[in-house]
């Protein structure tokens, strides 16, 4: 089976591994730091990044440091994995879905202005394959509305719009860097900002909430022990060992954006032409990280086309299924027809292999397949 996405892998990772390993930190220590510099300088950001455990807890400490809870709203993309909207609703807050632009996947600006209301704490984009959101129309809703502007960055790092990278666009960035993303830590992620106020909050959710400062402490006088907890937080803390892994891998981003780039053109080549398979392209301004290599095909032919290949030994996915029609958000009311555009992307949606390790004889085989199944 080809997968549809993958680690790659090398013994530059393997060594910085096994140092982290030998070294006098295994959870959070210089490693870590190390990543956080490297994280930030790919995004662009004026603070370090702050690492986390995954993807999942990077909006969860990304929505509470910009005081995401009861009472408030978050407008989100349907069109995505389901932590983008779970971790929000877990938060307290009642997510408002806004329907997607239909030639990107992404948010819709205007969807999104017409979601506002008095209670929204937060708006948030998903770089949906790669491809930045629309940032400077996603930023004026935000602004207009007092809210803050996050991207889901999940599919991305690595990614600029109108030579500005991913990091830099929104007030508050999350990353994964789950196996198949672009880069890997096994497990974990990162929250990405330049606003000290939304930085200094995810650092003290990611620890439990604690203050080691004496001058911001409400006890100083406790002891030389003592810290205090003045905020609830929780572990979300990367080990050294993961970190070690991930700055080996981000010596490779380019790398790995090249050859992902590569297939790309090699897919374009290949499919173009074929009657009712509609190939992925990047807005004018976007230059994507391609994560994902999202194709669409006639709806009613979908389930054949994905079954056929599965059995041809191509392992296609499906990104999404519309969040709200997960029965998580259906107990909480909301009924499919919310969001026709993300809906209709849904139905007639096939993710094609796309990682760096995939060869070109492995592209060449996907595409041959891809014929096959549209009998052309
Ligand atoms: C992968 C992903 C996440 C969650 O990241 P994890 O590291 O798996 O927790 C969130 N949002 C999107 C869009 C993703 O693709």
């Amino acid at each position: 089976m080809i997968q549809y996405g993958r680690q790659s892998i090398d013994d530059s990772d393997v060594e910085a591994v096994v140092s982290a390993l030998r070294s006098d930190w295994l959870t959070t220590g210089p490693a870590v730091d190390r990543f956080e510099a490297d994280v930030s300088r790919i995004a662009g950001a004026m603070l370090p990044a702050v690492a986390v455990t995954s993807g999942t807890a990077a909006l969860h400490t990304a929505y509470r440091a910009a005081r995401v809870g009861p009472g408030t709203e978050v407008v989100t993309t349907p069109l995505t994995f389901a932590a983008t909207a779970a971790t929000a609703a877990l938060l307290g807050a009642t997510v408002r879905f806004a329907d997607v632009d239909e030639k990107t996947g992404n948010l819709d600006p205007d969807a999104a202005a017409a979601a506002v209301t008095r209670r929204t704490a937060v708006i948030a984009g998903v770089d949906y394959a790669g491809v930045p959101v629309d940032a400077s129309r996603l930023s004026a809703v935000a602004r207009s509305a007092d809210a803050v502007f996050l991207e889901d960055a999940a599919h991305s790092i690595g990614s600029f719009l109108n030579g500005v990278p991913v990091g830099s666009l929104a007030d508050i960035t999350t990353f994964s860097f789950f196996p198949t993303k672009n880069a890997t830590t096994a497990e974990g992620g990162a929250v990405v900002t330049s606003d000290s106020g939304l930085w200094d909050r995810a650092r003290a959710f990611r620890n439990h909430g604690l203050v080691r400062e004496a001058e911001r402490q409400r006890h100083p006088d406790e002891g030389p022990w003592h810290q205090e907890v003045a905020d609830f937080g929780l572990n979300y803390r990367m080990p050294d060992v993961l970190a070690a892994l991930g700055s080996s891998q981000l010596l490779r981003l380019t790398l790995f954006k090249s050859r992902r780039a590569a297939i790309f053109d090699r897919y374009r080549a290949g499919l173009s032409g074929i009657d009712g398979l509609s190939l992925p392209s990047a807005p004018s301004g976007a230059d994507p990280m391609w994560h994902l290599y999202a194709v669409r095909v006639p709806a009613e032919e979908r389930r054949r086309l994905f079954e056929t290949l599965r059995a041809d030994g191509i392992g296609v996915q499906v990104n999404y299924i519309p969040v709200y029609w997960h029965p998580a958000f259906e107990d909480l009311g909301y009924r499919r027809g919310l969001c026709p555009v993300a809906e209709e992307w849904y139905r007639r949606e096939i993710s094609l292999p796309m990682h760096a390790g995939l060869s070109d004889s492995e592209v060449d085989l996907v595409i041959e397949r891809v014929r096959k199944a549209f009998g052309s």
